[in-house]
């Protein structure tokens, strides 16, 4: 298990350790069957665009396997932007995750 910066900082006075969701999501360990959502939102600010996924739905198309990271990628593979490079990246993320 790895720990998030907000965890490792204050691990020595915790003295256990204790699950990071954020630290999951951020290594990319958290599986669409993990998702706590039954709907899933997807918010791209560069191009402006929202989205929002039954998760049973996801999980039907892309297998309750699949990792967040790699979810975000294919629901984002059709922006406009998501062959950019730089700041002309598509900035398709989780919203409120
Ligand atoms: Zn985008």
């Amino acid at each position: 298990m790895t720990l998030c910066g907000a965890h490792r900082a204050i691990w020595p006075r915790i003295g256990r350790l204790r699950p990071c969701y954020t630290s999951a999501m951020a290594t990319g360990s958290l599986t669409l069957s993990e998702h706590p959502r039954e709907l899933v939102q997807v918010v791209c600010d560069r191009c402006e665009r929202k989205g929002r996924y039954r998760g049973a739905r996801l999980i039907a198309k892309h297998g309750p396997d699949i990792r967040l990271p790699d979810l975000l990628r294919e629901i984002a593979a059709n922006c406009p932007k998501a062959g950019g490079l730089g700041n002309d990246m598509c900035g398709a993320r989780y919203e409120g995750l």
